[in-house]
């Protein structure tokens, strides 16, 4: 298992524009590592960066010890799997397989041994003599795994792998991917721009905006304690709801609300000052109530889910959601009470950055 470095990583594509900005993680060995961010963010260029199918504008890629940058991609070990599966057509699923253990001269009797494990791991033993165009979108995406897995690769690096697939097939494949990097725990790099995907796959996240890194960490570190607004509205659905909050004689205040600073779960009062603060709330730290509420706000809309419902309500032009378990209990027009536990909010100044 091999660990990887980047140090301080920039692309230019353009002089002076940068795609990708200073960029620096680390992923120990057997990591699997999610680079997330909305499209354009520059994470696809990170990963290609990575396989060496870019050229990097300044910066060091380590993997283990080595120096990578001037590697090229096939000296790299690396083994991928894109959006687009990039079988080739006119082979079998056997051929596809075989395929990368043929380049490397191995023998006859060694690539049929691997290609029957791999199949047998992957579940395409019954599938190995059709075509590509003979297979599903998600067979497809099980030989492109099975093909960048057979050369044992020390890195796995994936580009989106799942966009092209429907939503139960993505999220059996997200099961299958996580399974067989527990088998062969090769450290991995994960593009995507599914939030979901990101909270449910990676050991470590990487969240991406505008080329720069915005936060890296487990996924329960970030959800519970984004480090800016961009991380705080990007991760979890529905989103964090933002609330404006201005400082005054020591309480928090807008014109709905009114919070003091005691109540909250604050680790230093000295850097909160003035206006334009933000408070976050999400929908699961917020309680509905016909009665009572520290506010209140009229309900717009309610997105029933069956298990639970998301009731949308609005007060002076601030929206806020409120994850509910009791469907039917309120109808869009009502006016509820709105609850929540101050130590639940987290606060950010006018850069955006948290506070507490
Ligand atoms: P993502 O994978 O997050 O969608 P990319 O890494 O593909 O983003 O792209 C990051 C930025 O770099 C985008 O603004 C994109 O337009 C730009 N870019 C990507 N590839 C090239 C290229 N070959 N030439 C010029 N600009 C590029």
């Amino acid at each position: 298992m091999t660990k990887i470095e980047l140090k301080n990583i920039v692309k230019e594509y353009q002089e002076g524009v940068r795609a990708v900005d200073n960029f620096s993680i680390k992923a120990d060995a057997g990591d699997f590592v999610v680079l997330v961010g909305p499209s354009g963010c520059g994470k696809s260029t990170v990963l290609r960066m990575i396989a060496g199918l870019e050229d990097i504008t300044s910066g060091e890629i380590y993997f283990g010890e080595q120096l990578v940058n001037n590697l090229e991609p096939q000296q790299r070990n690396i083994g991928m799997v894109f959006q687009n599966y990039a079988l080739y057509p006119h082979l079998s699923v056997f051929e596809n397989l075989a395929f990368p253990l043929k380049i490397i001269k191995t023998n006859k009797k060694d690539i049929e041994s691997r290609v029957k494990q791999i199949s047998s791991i992957t579940g395409l033993g019954e599938l190995l003599h059709r075509k590509p165009k003979q297979l599903s979108g998600g067979q497809r995406q099980r030989v492109a795994l099975a093909r960048a897995l057979i050369r044992q690769p020390a890195i796995f690096l994936f580009d989106e792998p799942l966009s092209n697939l429907d939503a139960k097939l993505r999220i059996q494949m997200r099961s299958d991917i996580l399974d067989l990097h527990k088998t062969a725990g090769t450290t991995s790099v994960y593009v995507t721009h599914d939030q979901t995907e990101a909270m449910t796959m990676g050991t470590k996240i990487a969240v991406v905006d505008k080329g720069k890194l915005q936060q890296y960490g487990k996924p329960d570190e970030i959800y519970s304690k984004p480090q800016n607004l961009f991380v705080a509205g990007f991760l979890g659905s529905p989103q964090m709801n933002f609330i404006p909050l201005d400082l005054a004689e020591g309480e928090l205040k807008n014109s709905f609300l009114s919070i003091p600073l005691s109540d909250l779960s604050l680790n230093q009062n000295a850097g909160i000052s003035g206006s334009n603060l933000t408070g976050g709330i999400r929908p699961e730290h917020l309680n509905a109530d016909v009665d009572s509420g520290i506010f209140r706000a009229e309900i717009s809309r309610i997105e029933y889910l069956g298990h639970e419902q998301y009731i949308h309500c609005k007060i002076n032009n601030t929206g806020i959601c409120v994850r509910d378990n009791s469907p039917g209990k309120y109808t869009p027009g009502d006016n509820i009470g709105i609850n929540f536990d101050f130590k639940n909010m987290h606060l950010f100044d006018n850069t955006s950055l948290r506070i507490n």
